[in-house]
């Protein structure tokens, strides 16, 4: 049974591909946008999500299925963060009326969705944030700024959190709104980060007018409705992500081989590591899903997964770069860079691996506290 589904879907992905990606960013996206939009009208698209919305709603042993087929064939995955985090927070925190006007224009990224959570002085501690949002009539009135939302920058929404309760309310003053990325008020500004790309931005929110219809939840209770959000955060891709990695292990054997070091028994040593640890995040994002399918949640579980992932693409990118040598100082600019840089490039972009969706310490605080049980940082 499994076989004969993954034979149809390999030939579907076939079928439907949409062929090597474009050089240049804009280009690029618009390819990405114009398969996930066939994706959804072939049913190729959304393995977890409920058919209604444009899903597949497959069962777990389905959905292993899926992830390794999608990784080998090599599709784009939806631009922009609103699929893996959003998407199941509104699928099970929305109103009928807003998973049937949200949902499936998301999956076909016909609009991109990104998020707005961190704040200049609220990161880790993310209950202290303080943009505020006033009740006026059928709107809210929205201040505040946030800051490193990845792809904010081609985002029509941004899915975020504000303060509704007074200034002391910590979580129980905290709403989920969506906010039109493109309304009167909203400034999105890119940063650039250490490999040279602007993959997130700052915003500035100035007296932006947010239809209640927009908000998910009830008012102040956007604290629970947030772990969700977080916990899939933490789940998001993660069995792709290990698909995607099988690969990447490969490679990097090739590149032991080619820079004459694979019979060098500490180097083998470590590609022995690093292909058993990507079996282990294979098994951990198994895990996870069955999780989410029994208990509809990935639960504080997905620490682990997330910790043990980031660790593991930050290491075998430090390897990469030491198997290279003083080469591995280049970048894709110089003609002498090995393979255009991709090495040194995965190398720096890792390093915001262990902050990204809760830092490692917040992970290990998570996985004491939660998973292990231990006593609660004071
Ligand atoms: C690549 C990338 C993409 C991101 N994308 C988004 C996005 O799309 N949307 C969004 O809203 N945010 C995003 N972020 C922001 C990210 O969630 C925050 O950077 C992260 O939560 C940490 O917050 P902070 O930067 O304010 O650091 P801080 O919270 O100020 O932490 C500083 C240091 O103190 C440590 N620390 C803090 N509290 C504790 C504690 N209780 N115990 C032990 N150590 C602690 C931290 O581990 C860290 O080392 C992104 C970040 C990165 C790097």
């Amino acid at each position: 049974m499994a076989d004969e589904f993954r034979d149809q879907l390999r030939a579907r992905f076939a079928e439907h591909h949409p062929g090597p990606p474009p050089k240049g960013r804009e280009a690029r996206l618009e390819w990405q946008r114009a398969w996930c939009a066939t994706a959804v009208d072939h049913d190729l698209a959304g393995p977890s999500w409920p058919r209604e919305y444009g899903g597949l709603d497959l069962s777990f042993e389905e959905q292993v299925v899926y992830a390794e087929e999608a990784a080998r064939a090599r599709v784009p995955g939806v631009p922009g963060t609103g699929v893996g985090i959003a998407g199941p927070t509104i699928i099970r925190h929305g109103t009928a009326a807003q998973k049937a006007r949200l949902l499936r224009p998301m999956l076909r990224a016909d609009v991109i969705w990104a998020q707005g959570y961190s704040e200049p002085e609220a990161g880790s501690d993310l209950p202290a944030l303080r943009t505020t949002a006033l009740r006026d009539g059928d709107h809210y009135v929205v201040n505040g700024q946030k800051v490193w939302s990845s792809s904010a920058d081609i985002a029509d929404i941004l899915f975020s959190l504000v303060r509704t309760g007074g200034p002391d309310s910590g979580r129980d003053g905290i709403t989920y709104l969506l906010i039109d990325a493109h309304a009167p008020g909203v400034t999105v500004r890119p940063l650039r980060d250490m490999t040279g790309d602007s993959g997130f931005c700052e915003i500035f929110l100035d007296g932006v007018e947010v239809p209640v219809e927009n908000r998910i939840g009830e008012e102040n209770r956007g604290w629970d409705i947030t772990r969700t959000s977080l916990g899939h955060e933490r789940a998001a891709g993660a069995l792709t992500q290990a698909r995607f990695y099988d690969r990447i292990v490969r490679e990097l054997a090739v590149l032991a081989r080619e820079r004459g070091r694979a019979d060098d028994p500490i180097v083998r040593q470590r590609l022995a590591h690093f292909a058993g640890a990507q079996r282990v995040m294979s098994l951990n994002a198994a895990r996870m899903i069955a999780t989410i399918v029994q208990e509809g949640e990935p639960g504080p579980g997905s620490s682990t997964s997330r910790l043990f992932n980031t660790l593991f693409e930050q290491q075998l990118h430090e390897f990469a770069v030491d198997l290279l040598g003083p080469v591995g100082v280049l970048d894709r600019r110089d003609p002498h860079a090995v393979e255009r840089g991709r090495w040194t490039r995965g190398f720096l972009r890792t390093r915001a691996s262990t902050i990204g969706a809760g830092t490692a310490e917040i992970q290990r605080n998570t996985i004491a506290e939660r998973v292990l049980g231990l006593p609660h940082d004071a």
